[in-house]
């Protein structure tokens, strides 16, 4: 379960969009984005004009949205082979099975407050799906699972945390007993519970080459 541990606000500056990877931060003043110089791309030499190729186009979609959910190369062409067998829409069907994943879940639930702290709820162990521990961040959760945390002080203190800095409005396939601390996947995700502006085209293109 390899991640990438280097800094995050960088990978939003080389995508030129909030991917909200440090919770609260992301929405104060604070976050990188919202500084004029250092919005810009990392690097000394970042300045310079780049030639925007329609490869690069290409490859910056599918960087994004690995970066976005915290998917590794690999993993992510596991994931783009899955969406190939799928029926429709290949690019849908690619974002579909990112959405499912249990961190993602987890993270639009509320329960954790980015991206990075879902994953790490899950793989220390504080999530439930039907009423067994499940610690692999990509889990696929299916219609019908019931997402709920680990009945012991320390794990419902740290969700109950999160929920306090405001959760997110929760998604149409999802619903939460913020009481209960339970979440229920009542649909599969479609392709406008996607957050960040994504041109899934060509992330199925790049991989097609
Ligand atoms: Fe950093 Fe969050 Fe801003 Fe991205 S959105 S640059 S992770 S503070």
């Amino acid at each position: 379960m390899a991640r990438n541990t280097g800094p995050v606000c960088r990978l939003c500056r080389r995508e030129g969009v909030k991917l909200m990877l440090k919770a609260s931060r992301c929405e104060t003043a604070r976050c990188a984005m919202e500084r004029q110089w250092r919005a810009q791309p990392p690097g000394m030499h970042a300045w310079r004009r780049r030639k925007e190729g329609e490869f690069l186009k290409r490859l910056r979609e599918k960087q994004k949205v690995k970066r976005y959910y915290g998917v590794l190369e690999r993993q992510f062409l596991v994931y783009v082979q899955a969406a190939e067998r799928e029926k429709g829409n290949t690019g849908e069907a690619l974002l579909r099975l990112l959405e499912r994943r249990l961190d993602n879940a987890v993270y639009k639930l509320g329960f954790a407050a980015s991206h990075p702290s879902a994953r790490q709820v899950v793989t220390h162990g504080h999530i439930y799906v039907n009423g067994r521990r499940v610690d692999r961040p990509g889990y696929l959760v299916r219609p019908g699972d019931r997402v709920t945390v680990k009945p012991a002080g320390r794990s419902e203190k740290l969700v109950r945390a999160a929920l306090g800095e405001g959760p997110p409005p929760v998604q149409a396939w999802l619903q939460l007993d913020p009481q209960k601390l339970e979440g229920v996947v009542v649909a599969l995700p479609g392709r406008d519970d996607v957050q960040i502006p994504v041109e899934e085209h060509l992330i199925i293109e790049f991989c097609s080459r």
